[in-house]
């Protein structure tokens, strides 16, 4: 069986080497990106820091040879045509597929603002290098807008890289996904004092230019901006081919979409729990992509996938429901924990700020 997979993130691996194991599949991976598979949240890390090709790469070339699976870069898929079923690329060339695997990932979200264009965003190694490039050419002020876990892990970044950063929020609050109203005021406090950090929150931005970001009531001048400002599900090669997409393309638990010989997982999919952006998800998801279109019967059954981050002098754990009435609060010096509780007395939720030594304990005991 020829599985086809589009996409080289953490989906398309995992797809690809579920599907590999099967006897008699021939996988072949075709990625729009230079670069073998890799780990896309050390990219954060990346902006300031050198990493190994080990801690950077999933693997080396070496191991999917070993696993007879294909590896297509800089191979970007345009079109599918479903009663042929092959694969339309940009460079002119189709790829026949007998189980077609769209792992098509997310883009970055860019805001409607005027000048969104001067902006830049991190979301691939292609991006990472266009940063990496303008920041070694010289310091000065950067401007992150929004104020999720990714922008504050950039904001980090930056500032060791000598930068002065100001992360802008349209929200009353940073990482508004992921703690509650105490734990944000906490992580406020914190940050009011980080050197050559400044927050603002509330913040709505007019406009962007070379030089600058100007929001309602003042100017900030910037030589860098970035957003940060979540992601859409890659949904047009789907779209396009006539299979139905929502916020991602529609599939079942079992990976497929409405035609049966199509599989997505991964940031693209939305599954009937929804969609996720998160890398563990996208790693199961990919998985049983790869077991069923490979001939397997695997359904995808979500957890509750935390979220870590460690930037800006903060740590932080956070996951399920974190504003249910039920939860016990405590913490001291600049520590936080509120753990929530379903009416049975299960753990649905946990956020933990300062002190994460509870945190592998408490996940094992979370439910969804
Ligand atoms: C900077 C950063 C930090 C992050 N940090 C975290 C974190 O700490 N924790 C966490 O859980 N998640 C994190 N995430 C999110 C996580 O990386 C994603 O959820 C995960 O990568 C999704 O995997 P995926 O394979 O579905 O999609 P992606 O990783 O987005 O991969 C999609 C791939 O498909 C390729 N592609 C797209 N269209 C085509 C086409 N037409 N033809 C060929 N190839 C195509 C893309 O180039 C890309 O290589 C982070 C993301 C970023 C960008």
């Amino acid at each position: 069986m020829n599985i086809l997979i589009v996409g080289g993130g953490v989906a398309a691996f995992e797809a690809a080497v579920a599907a590999a194991v099967s006897a008699g599949c021939k996988v072949t991976v075709c990625s729009k990106e230079a670069v073998l598979p890799y780990r896309r949240p050390a990219l954060s890390r990346m902006v300031a820091e050198e990493l190994s090709d080990t801690a950077f790469y999933f693997k080396s070339s070496a191991f999917y040879q070993e696993k007879n699976i294909e590896i297509l870069l800089e191979k970007e898929a345009v079109s599918i045509d479903r009663t042929r079923r092959s694969v339309q690329f940009k460079d002119g060339t189709a790829l026949p597929y007998d189980r077609l695997i769209l792992a098509t990932g997310g883009d970055a979200f860019i805001p409607p603002v005027a000048g969104a264009g001067y902006a830049k965003v991190l979301r691939d190694y292609a991006d990472l290098q266009k940063i990496r490039q303008e920041l070694a050419e010289g310091t000065g002020k950067a401007v992150v807008i929004g104020g999720g876990v990714l922008g504050m892990e950039l904001a980090d970044s930056l500032l060791e890289a000598k930068y002065e950063v100001t992360i802008v929020e349209s929200g009353p609050a940073l990482l508004a996904r992921n703690l509650d109203q105490e734990s944000a005021a906490l992580v406020m406090k914190q940050l009011a004092s980080h050197p050559g950090l400044t927050v603002k929150t509330n913040a709505k931005v007019r406009k962007i230019t070379p030089e600058s970001v100007e929001l309602e009531d003042e100017i900030l001048n910037a030589s860098m901006v970035f957003f940060s400002t979540g992601v859409r599900s890659c949904t047009t090669l789907a779209a396009d081919a006539g299979l139905p997409v929502n916020r991602g393309i529609i599939v079942n638990s079992k990976m497929a979409t409405e035609d049966p010989d199509i599989f997505s997982c991964g940031d693209a999919a939305e599954t009937p729990f929804g969609t996720f952006g998160l890398l563990s998800a996208a790693k199961t998801m990919g998985h049983i992509a790869g077991v069923n279109a490979s001939g397997g019967n695997e359904e995808f059954i979500p957890e509750v996938y935390p979220v870590r981050m460690m930037a800006l002098g903060l740590k932080l754990f956070a996951a399920g429901k974190i504003n249910d009435a039920v939860s016990e609060v405590s913490g001291t010096d600049g520590n936080y924990q509120r753990l929530t509780r379903n009416a049975q007395g299960k753990l649905t939720g946990v956020i933990l700020l300062g002190d994460l030594k509870a945190a592998l304990q408490l996940q094992k005991e979370l439910v969804c």
